[in-house]
């Protein structure tokens, strides 16, 4: 037995970056940045209003008030996207827009909200100080610094902030791509059940999880449970994609075919090594996790939701690793819980599915539904797994860990 913090970092000592690629910055979303990027110009470009109102010479305000205010002439207006044409002299204002840049001579900004307007004069209540409501050239970024580090994820923003700049191109870590793959003789994609056939609920989850993680995913169909089969569909999967994914076939039973080829594969060929893990967790116990001229393959479990959860502590830190995360894990944070969450003192941890949500200042949570791990439904209903350490469980009310899924 291995616990979850073990599995995991031997997973992810075993798994290397992508080779980073150049991206059109728009299909950069959500990816980790490979180099440094530093800014070439000013953001804003130049001097501008903040507000709408009148440029003015802030020492032409002095003393204003609503029972005194300054009035001044208004010389011209400027809307965002035109050059100043007029400067403002001493005694004058102009007319100006959000977005327009200061026009020369002024130094303040008046809010229209502080003005009245008196034939072609401006009356201005309030006294302005130099600088007020003017977004001064560079105040976002300066040309030649420091945009953002290699290893910085791109959000919207950063997008935004590259369009600022005229970077249409950044160098980043690509989508891994990922083989998904379900084993069991039991499957039915769709359409009527014979007997004791069920449907494969694994396969479509699992793309989805690595289509979720950013990665792309690669559908591998459906496996008989047939080693050779199972074997050389990997070994095919390998050939375009940089990880595979499988469910099924990895526990104790007599036709456990993911298990037993990729043992054999083990044994035949130097430099593959498999490992078949019983974690310390449940549930999701069973775990086979090896690599393949250099490329991961995780056997997952077969019920679904074990699947999933060992694909949210083992495949996706992993998989976003290769992707350039320096942080990939999800985050964990302490819930008060709704109700007793029982346990047995087992040696493990316990995965269980619930709802969180935050309120009066604090997370709280409470189980989704049946605590099986054939109960999909309830894994579909939450949004945070408990870590529910060793032990006699957590009363009404405690403290519980919980890896937030959002
Ligand atoms: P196995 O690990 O192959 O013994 O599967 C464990 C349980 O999960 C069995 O009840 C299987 O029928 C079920 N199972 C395996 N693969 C899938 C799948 N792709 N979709 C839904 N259930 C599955
Ligand atoms: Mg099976």
């Amino acid at each position: 037995m291995i616990t979850h913090e073990e599995a995991r970092a031997r997973i992810l000592e075993s798994v290397s970056k992508l080779e980073p690629r150049s991206f059109d910055r728009l299909d950069a979303l959500g990816l980790v940045l490979a180099d440094d990027v530093d800014s070439n110009e000013d953001v804003p470009p130049f001097a501008n209003t903040a507000m709408d109102g009148y440029a003015v010479r802030a020492a032409d305000t002095r003393g204003a008030s609503e029972d005194s205010p300054a009035r001044l002439r208004v010389v011209g207006e400027l809307a965002a996207g035109y050059a100043p044409s007029t400067a403002v002299g001493s005694g004058e204002a102009i007319r100006i827009m959000t977005g327009a840049p200061v026009p020369e001579g002024a130094d303040a900004i008046v809010m229209v909200e502080r003005t009245a307007t008196d034939d072609d004069h401006v009356l201005v209540m309030r006294e302005a100080e130099s600088g007020d409501h003017i977004r001064p050239t560079g105040g976002d970024l300066r040309a030649g610094q420091r945009v953002f580090d290699a290893g910085t994820v791109l959000g919207p923003a950063s997008v935004g902030v590259l369009a600022s700049l005229d970077v249409a191109r950044v160098s980043a870590y690509p989508r891994a791509r990922v083989g998904v793959m379900s084993t069991g003789d039991e499957l039915v994609e769709s359409g009527p059940l014979a007997a004791g056939q069920i449907r494969d609920s694994n396969r479509p989850m699992l793309l989805s999880l690595v289509a979720d993680a950013g990665c792309e995913p690669v559908d591998l169909g459906v496996a008989r449970d047939d080693e050779q089969y199972i074997v050389s569909t990997i070994e095919a999967g390998l050939e375009t994609c940089d990880a595979i994914l499988t469910s099924g076939g990895v526990s104790m039973g007599e036709y456990d075919f993911v298990k037993l080829g990729l043992r054999r594969l083990s044994a035949e060929r130097p430099g593959v090594e498999f490992q078949w893990w019983q974690v310390k967790i449940k549930p999701a116990k069973p775990l086979v996790f090896g690599t393949l001229e250099g490329k991961p393959v995780f056997g997952l479990p077969g019920n679904p939701v074990s699947s999933s959860v060992s694909f949210e502590l083992f495949a996706r830190p992993a998989l976003r690793t290769m992707m350039g995360h320096r942080d990939p894990l999800r985050p964990v944070v302490v819930a008060v819980a709704d109700h007793a969450m029982p346990r047995r003192a087992d040696g493990k941890v316990y995965l269980e599915r619930v709802r969180v949500r935050y309120e009066d200042g604090r997370f709280h949570a409470s189980r989704s539904g049946d605590q099986s791990s054939n109960v999909l439904s309830a894994m579909a209903a939450a949004n945070g797994l408990t870590l529910i350490p060793d032990g006699e469980g957590v009363p009404a009310g405690g403290d519980l860990p919980v890896m937030l899924l959002t």
